[in-house]
């Protein structure tokens, strides 16, 4: 039933525009209007493939601080959960975000959106709330960082026990090939 309470694809963007940096590699698929173009059409919710209007240089700039923010409260949760909440509840603010109740085919749900036209506001207002319910049903300890030793993806661990470790499970693999090769090594 929990699941209910959050939507796993707005999870997933959350995530996503977060990894959209990679902090080690030195690496940003976020550096221009194309690629900020790329990753809305991507991103956008089904059924909802609003005309956009022309994405501009001031659209990029916002997206990168909602990326910041969303890196960083996926960053703190586990271990300063009180700090990522005043990042969301300040993001929210800041995007303006409206709940709404919507009516499809006689299923009925709620979304937040934004009440402003800036693409940044919505991803803004549908991340950070995503990731509030998740903090709500599952904990603060489900939002991480992977332990890989050259990885500082981001991840939200929807799983039923909540162990995950590592963004993903080819970064898992590396992680327990190099503990075995530092093992034999040593002895
Ligand atoms: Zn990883």
């Amino acid at each position: 039933m929990l699941d209910a309470c959050y939507s796993t694809s707005a999870v997933q963007t959350a995530v996503d525009l977060a990894n959209t940096l990679k902090p080690i590699k030195g690496e940003d698929e976020l550096e221009t209007v194309e690629q900020l173009g790329g990753f809305l059409d991507g991103h956008s919710p089904a059924g909802t493939a609003q005309p956009q209007r022309r994405l501009t240089p001031a659209d990029l700039a916002e997206v990168r601080e909602v990326r910041e923010t969303v890196r960083s409260v996926l960053e703190r949760a586990g271990t300063d959960p009180v700090g990522a909440a005043a990042l969301i509840n300040d993001g929210l603010r800041r995007g303006r975000a409206t709940p709404a109740l919507r009516h499809e085919h006689d299923r009925w749900w709620t979304e937040v959106t934004s009440d402003t036209d800036r693409c940044s506001a919505h991803l803004a207002a549908t991340t950070l709330s995503a990731l509030a319910s998740v903090i709500a049903t599952l904990g603060p300890a489900r939002l991480g960082v992977c332990a890989g030793p050259k990885c500082r993806s981001t991840f939200v661990d929807l799983s039923r026990n909540g162990s995950k470790q590592y963004c993903t499970r080819a970064c898992a693999h590396r992680a327990s090939v190099a503990a075995y090769r530092s093992r034999r090594t040593s002895s």
